[in-house]
């Protein structure tokens, strides 16, 4: 029997901060573990720039960094719970906060560390795991930069290595943004529909995208994952939908294949496509 045969279909997502695993692919993470892949998630940062107590922001009263992380580490494994994930894996970095918060020179900022050197410890996870899919962020219209450093670091252990058949990143493009404001217009939330530069980033992503997957047998899974992150909550829009709203506008994840080995054509709604058939898992 070769090993290859034997290896179980792996996926990895790469993220930067607790909460993400879920806004982002919560859906991916949840449909993928109930048909019997191994999911693993890796937090880059130990979120300790995010909302405080009562929603205080970095550097006002109330506001204890290593509280915050403590506190966000603990929603983070109830949320990969919800999401039935295998194994977390914590990089331990800190938040580098947005641009112009002039925090990005702490000591072991997630942002101040060299994309190599962050790239290497994503390249040991793969090595211990071996994913067959790696998803992360896509560099190129993600704002956080925390979220373009993960991206980047995630690519460059993909590249410098034999073993990721399929690199995905997660893709935001106008139709999201799309289903999410007339969502949460239904609960009296109105936002201005994107223009100008910002429309146009997200039609070229929306153009990229190779691969939407229907989450919506898990997408009640997703939610409860988002609100584990209770510390977080009052700072997320998806936070704010009920139930059928939330389905709405978080029933499919597209994603941008960027990376590929197995040749297969796209659009495509699977990520495993061309390494096996993840089959549901009857419990
Ligand atoms: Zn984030």
């Amino acid at each position: 029997m070769s090993s290859a045969a034997a290896a179980p279909l792996t996926l990895m997502a790469v993220h930067a901060h607790p909460d993400d695993e879920s806004t982002s692919t919560g859906g991916l993470l949840a449909h993928y573990a109930l048909r019997g892949v191994r999911t693993i998630v890796v937090t880059c940062t130990d979120g300790d720039l995010g909302d405080g107590p009562g929603g205080v922001k970095p550097g006002q009263d109330g506001h204890d960094p290593r509280e915050v992380a403590a506190v966000r580490q603990g929603e983070l494994r109830r949320a990969c719970e919800h999401l039935g994930v295998s194994d977390l894996e914590l990089l331990g970095y800190h938040d580098s906060g947005m641009a112009g918060w002039g925090l990005q020179d702490r000591d072991n900022a997630f942002c101040g560390v060299p994309v190599e050197h962050a790239a290497s410890r994503i390249a040991l996870l793969i090595n211990r795991y071996q994913p067959q899919v790696v998803v992360t962020y896509d560099p190129d219209s993600t704002r956080h930069p925390d979220h373009v450093h993960a991206a980047r670091a995630t690519t460059l252990a993909v590249d410098a290595g034999q073993l990721v058949a399929k690199l995905y990143y997660k893709a935001h493009g106008s139709s999201y943004w799309q289903r999410l404001n007339q969502a949460l217009a239904e609960v009296g939330i109105q936002r201005a529909a994107p223009s100008g530069e910002t429309l146009r980033i997200l039609e070229t992503v929306e153009q990229r995208i190779t691969t939407i997957v229907d989450v919506s047998q898990v997408v009640d899974r997703k939610r409860t994952a988002l609100h584990a992150h209770a510390s977080q909550i009052g700072s997320s829009l998806a936070g704010k939908l009920p139930t059928s709203q939330y389905r709405y506008a978080f029933g499919t994840e597209a994603y941008i294949r960027t990376r590929d080995t197995t040749g297969t054509s796209t659009p495509e709604d699977d990520l495993f496509t061309g390494l096996g058939k993840p089959q549901l898992q009857l419990r």
